[in-house]
């Protein structure tokens, strides 16, 4: 009788698994890292308001100042866009056309020199953005309707993105009108050649990685960055691909775990905690965040946006420092390192980076379940929680 309900358990827990069989099975083959890595990922840094020469050098004297146990100071991707609109031109024009102003303008000679010193200095990575926040005919399609985003578009002083309303900030999408049209693949493959020439002019080599404006991308794009040499992509752990009716980023077509591999090819990473000082988070929220990664068996990529260094910038560079120290006591195994030495370690399976070993792979696994929906709560009332549990014991 006894042996006959342990099978018939056993037989139930095998039917449990097999309904999640394919979460279960995408972060046990999800890689798990041998050590806490933190990046710091800011993004829409480049062409824009001319205060960000002294906030960029400010941050790399910070992150200077904050190293590893091996002595490698702590790294933040910078999120690089291209251009903004020349207001002036677009004005005298009567807003019937575009003009950009470009980065290589000699008015961001102090914004590309802190950049590039910061890169040199190996604290700062640059990410390709995008040519601009925007696709620039929705923003002019746009500005004939809304006075607000035609004083944007023609203003005098070099452009803010985040002044435009959210869904035109997209770049992938025409978002003149709600729900946001999808662009012509064609457009796209142009748009993105065009970006990575100017990027060679500025930075003297291809970007190996992208991270969409508002997170809102599809194959079309991944394709062409695919062609002009852009092998990681940075997501939220899920893609967007329109703006709906209502403005919002919709039409997931995938969630992401990093390792994963786009239709083109490329290495997802997750970016997944968010860190703005200025909305009120404090240096315990990355730590937290850092922690839980940790368990997972996962690098901690860290969101944050120029606006923070920008707005507050002494309360912004206190809270970044505070935080950053706090995840050095909390984890003194922590790493920094860029977003793209992790893809490439994760690409060759480096052994340095990567856990081989199965007690801690299975302890990172089961750290990772709690997020497939439905599946803890099913797992406790059917008692199977306990043997996975056992099972994922931290070693
Ligand atoms: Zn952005």
């Amino acid at each position: 009788m006894l042996v006959l309900a342990i099978g018939a358990l056993l037989v139930f827990w095998a039917v449990i698994l097999l309904a999640f069989a394919r979460p279960l099975r995408a972060r046990w083959r999800e890689p798990v890292l041998r050590h806490p890595v933190l990046a710091i990922e800011s993004d829409d840094w480049g062409a824009g308001p001319l205060g960000q020469a002294d906030a960029l050098r400010r941050l790399a004297a910070l992150l200077r100042r904050v190293q590893d146990r091996s002595g490698r100071p702590a790294v933040m991707t910078l999120g690089v866009i291209l251009e903004v609109p020349d207001g002036p031109r677009i004005a005298a024009g009567d807003c019937r056309a575009y003009h950009a102003l470009p980065l290589s303008d000699s008015r961001f000679d102090a914004v590309r020199s802190a950049m590039l010193d910061g890169v040199g200095a190996g604290v700062f990575a640059a990410q390709l953005h995008g040519q601009c926040h925007y696709w620039p005919a929705a923003v002019l399609a746009a500005a004939q309707a809304e006075p607000g985003v035609r004083a944007w578009l023609t203003a005098p002083a070099p452009a803010a993105t985040e002044g435009l309303p959210s869904p035109l900030q997209s770049r992938w999408v025409d978002a003149s009108g709600l729900p946001a049209r999808a662009l012509a693949d064609a457009d796209i493959r142009q748009a993105i050649e065009a970006e990575i020439a100017t990027w060679q002019t500025i930075f003297g080599s291809v970007p190996r990685v992208a991270v969409a404006t508002t997170f809102v991308w599809n194959d079309a794009v991944e394709a062409a960055w695919a062609n002009a040499g852009i092998d990681t992509v940075i997501s939220p752990g899920h893609r967007a691909t329109c703006r709906t009716a209502t403005g919002e980023p919709g039409c997931v077509d995938r969630t992401i775990l990093a390792g994963e591999r786009s239709l083109s090819g490329q290495t997802y990473l997750v970016r997944d905690v968010y860190f703005e000082p200025d909305l009120g988070h404090g240096p315990q929220r990355l730590v937290d965040g850092l922690l839980a990664r940790t368990r997972q068996g996962r690098a901690c990529l860290v969101e944050t946006h120029r606006v923070n260094f920008l707005k507050s910038g002494e309360a912004s560079l206190a809270a970044l420092e505070a935080a950053l120290s706090g995840a050095l006591a909390a984890c003194p195994d922590l790493r920094f390192g860029s977003p793209l030495e992790l893809a490439d370690a994760i690409r060759a399976r480096d052994p340095a980076w990567i856990e081989t070993r199965l007690r801690p792979r299975l302890a990172a696994w089961h750290a990772r379940l709690d997020e497939i929906p439905r599946f803890r709560r099913v797992a406790r009332l059917a008692g199977l929680a306990w043997p996975l549990a056992l099972l994922g014991r931290q070693p």
